[in-house]
C-alpha cells in the first residue's frame, strides 16, 4: 500500500462476511438482519450494507430517520427493509414514506399514531418494540396487551415484526435474561401474527431460546464478542494503523507527555506513533491499553491528540514501522476494556481524519 502520513483504517468487509457467516451459524434458522446505526458503527453504511446484502442480509436497522434515509440512498434500488428504532415519532410520517423505512413503534402515543395512519390509509406497516425489561424504549407489556385486546383490535395497522432488546445479553448467568425471555414469550402470544425478534448479537450466542426469527446482529458483524472480549470465531472488521514516527530514550525520572502521564522508573526506549485521539484512540486507554509494534503487544503510555506514545523496549523498531492500534493483533474488546468502554464506543469514535481503506467492497 502507499505509504501515508497519516493513520489508516483498514475496513475489512471480508471479515464482515466472514461474522455474518459466524452469527448465522450460532443461530441456524433465524435470519440474521443487520443493525448499521451511527454510519454502521463509524464504519460507512454504505460499503458495509451493500456488502451485507451481497451477502443475502434484506433487513436492515437504524435508530434516527436521517441515517435511515441515508442508508436508502447507499442502497439504491435494492429492496432491502429499513426499521428505525426511533420509531414514529410527531412529523415524520412524509420521510418514512418517501424513504421507504419502517418504524418500530417505541410508545403508546406513536402506536396511536400508527393506529391513525393505519385507519386514514386503509393499512399502515409498523414494527412493535416491547419493553420487557431495559425500561428506555418500546411499550410495556400492559400496553401491549392493551393494545391488542383494544376492541377494535389493531384495525389496519399491520406488524410484521415484534421486538424487544436484551440488557444483559452479554453476561450469560444474569437473571434478567431469562425474566425478559419470559416477558418476550407473553407479548408474543399478543401479536401471534408478528415474526419475532429478541437476540443483538449477545443474545445471538445465549442459546436456541433467544434466537427466535430474527436476529439482529450489530457489534460481533464488526468484531466486537458478544461478551465483551475477544471472541476467537470473530474476526477485526477495523484495522487501525499508523507510523512511528520517532523513536527516543528517556533516563530514570523523565517525564512524558502532559501532566503526570507517566515518570520512567528506569531507562526507556519509547516510539512515538502518529495517531492520537483525534484518529479515534480513545484518551482514557492511555496507560491501560497496548499497541502491536514489531510483532508484540506493547504499553501505550500516552494517548494525545496527534501522537501516541508506546514502550518498545530493546525491540528493533524504526520510523515508518506500522504501529497497530485496533486490528487482528490488538484486539477490540480488549482496547475498549482498557479504555473503560465497550467496543461499540471504540468503533463508533474512530474518526475521519484517519485515511479510510475498504477492502472487499461490493
Ligand atoms: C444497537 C442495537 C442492537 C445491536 O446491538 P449489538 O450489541 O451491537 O449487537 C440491536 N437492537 C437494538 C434495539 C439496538 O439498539
Amino acid at each position: 500500500m502507499i505509504p501515508s502520513d497519516r493513520a489508516r483504517l483498514v475496513i475489512d468487509l471480508d471479515a464482515l462476511a466472514h461474522n455474518l457467516a459466524t452469527l448465522r451459524s450460532v443461530t441456524p434458522g433465524a435470519e440474521v438482519a443487520a443493525v448499521v446505526k451511527a454510519d454502521a458503527y463509524g464504519l460507512g453504511a454504505g460499503p458495509v450494507s451493500r456488502r451485507l446484502w451481497a451477502e443475502g442480509v434484506r433487513r436492515f436497522f437504524v435508530a434516527r430517520v436521517s441515517e435511515g434515509e441515508a442508508l436508502r440512498r447507499e442502497l439504491g434500488d435494492r429492496e432491502a427493509a429499513i426499521y428505525v428504532f426511533d420509531g414514529l415519532p410527531p412529523g415524520v410520517t412524509a420521510r418514512f414514506d418517501a424513504a421507504g423505512l419502517t418504524p418500530v413503534i417505541a410508545t403508546l402515543p406513536q402506536a396511536h399514531a400508527a393506529l391513525a395512519l393505519a385507519a386514514a390509509r386503509g393499512r399502515y406497516e409498523a414494527a412493535l418494540q416491547i419493553d420487557t425489561g431495559m425500561n428506555r424504549q418500546g411499550l410495556t407489556l400492559a400496553e401491549a396487551r392493551a393494545l391488542a385486546g383494544a376492541p377494535e383490535g389493531l384495525g389496519a395497522l399491520d406488524v410484521p415484526l415484534l421486538v424487544s432488546h436484551l440488557g444483559s445479553a452479554t453476561d450469560p448467568g444474569e437473571a434478567r435474561n431469562p425474566e425478559q425471555l419470559a416477558r418476550f414469550r407473553e407479548a408474543r402470544a399478543l401479536f401471534p401474527e408478528a415474526r419475532t425478534s429478541l437476540a443483538a448479537s449477545g443474545g445471538a450466542f445465549l442459546g436456541p431460546a433467544y434466537h427466535h426469527e430474527v436476529v439482529r446482529g450489530g457489534v460481533s458483524l464488526f468484531g466486537g464478542g458478544p461478551e465483551e472480549r475477544p471472541d476467537p470465531r470473530l474476526r477485526a472488521v477495523a484495522t487501525l494503523t499508523a507510523p512511528v514516527l520517532d523513536v527516543r530514550s528517556l533516563r530514570p525520572g523523565d517525564r512524558l507527555s502532559y501532566g503526570q502521564t507517566f515518570t520512567a522508573d528506569r531507562p526507556l526506549r519509547v516510539a512515538v506513533v502518529g495517531a492520537g485521539y483525534a484518529d479515534g484512540v480513545i484518551r482514557a486507554a492511555m496507560g491501560h491499553g497496548r499497541a502491536w509494534v514489531a510483532g508484540a503487544l506493547r504499553p501505550l503510555l500516552a494517548v494525545n491528540m496527534d501522537l501516541l506514545v508506546v514502550d518498545v523496549g530493546d525491540a528493533p523498531v524504526s520510523p515508518g514501522d506500522p504501529a497497530e492500534i485496533l486490528g487482528p493483533n490488538a484486539l477490540l474488546d480488549d482496547l475498549a476494556a482498557a479504555a473503560g468502554t465497550v467496543a461499540h464506543e471504540v468503533l463508533v469514535r474512530l474518526s475521519q481524519r484517519a485515511e479510510r481503506v475498504y477492502l472487499g467492497e461490493a
